[in-house]
């Protein structure tokens, strides 16, 4: 009697038990439910015309810091627009990172970036470096100026890319594809500056002086200065910094133009928030981390360019080529102009 007592109350315990267990599994079941989704609000989706080992760097030191979980793809600019603007409403980037203002430009103007205002990023990033409406923000600087034999040339035959179409340089000037965005917004940037009329001058003196036709990136642009092709050209400085890396004994050097002027054209990588971003507050910090003085470093060293954030030095080798005085024109121009300094360059002749 006493055992079959026992028995009953140790199947009770145990059904008890087994409830227990039910309800613990339960929960257990639903926490690990709401884990993805908590992660997920935390979740960035990044489209990058930034190469990946420009970017990974960020993305990681981001991530440690805040525990974001940060994907992203890349391409190049042009198909990476594409896809935004295909993927409308349904896309999973919250942010766009690309380079030249150009670039940016075109993405706010065709709808596919959205305006932001924050203290943050008007404090770090001088006004001309982003848009004024907030669609878009210069993340890092790159300078686009003349480089030179230093074998052939002495730095003071230079003074301006105007300069560049003076009799002297006959048969001597290399220039990059007019296709290349970069070029397009260097006309759009003389073109506010001096007007149509001027720029067109401007550009079919410099094509009267090729040494030979346009190349197709600014690299070979160089290789051809230091075979002896030209003596001098107009190159973005990161690509110098890359040959100066390989060759320190490179027998090329940069020269800073339009220094009694304008001075010398400069542009941005930048990034802007997609109109359709899902993490849009998100988004805001991340860039706003960018721009910090913890990050700008890691975003322009890499690249050898120059952070924007006037509170952060270049890295030394990048300074070492020397201070200038750049152009403050706001960068909108160069895409506002963008169409403009196609059909000049066309007109003129420049391929
Ligand atoms: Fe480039």
């Amino acid at each position: 009697m006493l055992i079959t007592v026992i028995n009953i109350n140790f199947k009770k315990e145990r059904l008890f038990m087994s409830k227990l267990l039910d309800k613990f599994m339960l929960a257990l079941l639903v926490f690990s439910m709401l884990l993805p989704a908590v992660a997920f609000a935390d979740e960035l989706v990044i489209y990058s015309a930034r190469k990946e080992h420009l970017i990974q760097p960020l993305i990681d030191a981001y991530s440690a810091e805040t525990g974001t979980e940060i994907s992203f793809i890349t391409d190049k600019a042009g198909p990476l627009l594409q896809r935004l603007k295909a993927e409308g409403k349904n896309t999973h980037a919250d942010l766009l990172i690309t380079v030249d203002a150009g670039n940016l430009w075109h993405a706010a103007s065709e709808g596919m970036l959205q305006p932001v205002s924050s203290a943050i990023l008007e404090r770090n990033i001088p006004i001309h470096l982003r848009d004024p409406a907030g669609h878009w923000f210069g993340l890092s600087e790159r300078a686009r100026t003349i480089v030179y034999s230093t074998e052939r040339v002495k730095p003071a035959e230079l003074s301006s890319y105007e300069a560049l179409g003076d009799k002297s340089w006959r048969h001597r000037l290399l220039l990059r594809t007019s296709k290349k965005v970069y070029n397009q917004s260097l006309i759009a940037m003389l073109i506010a500056e001096h007007g149509q009329a001027q720029t067109e001058q401007v550009v079919r003196s410099w094509v009267g002086n090729l040494a030979t036709s346009p190349f197709s990136n600014d690299t070979k642009l160089m290789e051809a200065i230091l075979a002896g092709q030209g003596d001098v050209g107009i190159v973005n400085t990161y690509y110098f910094g890359r040959l100066q890396k390989k060759n320190p004994e490179l027998k090329l050097a940069l020269f800073w133009p339009n220094q009694q002027t304008g001075g010398v054209h400069i542009n941005v990588s930048g990034a802007g928030v997609t109109r359709h971003a899902k993490n849009r507050s998100g988004a805001i910090r991340f860039l706003e981390w960018l721009s910090s003085e913890k990050a700008q470093n890691l975003f322009a060293d890499a690249n050898m360019e120059y952070p924007v954030n006037p509170q952060v030095k270049a890295h030394p080798a990048v300074a070492a080529w020397g201070s200038f005085k750049p152009s403050t024109q706001n960068l909108a121009d160069a895409g506002r102009l963008q169409s403009d300094a196609i059909m000049l360059m066309d007109r003129a002749g420049y391929r």
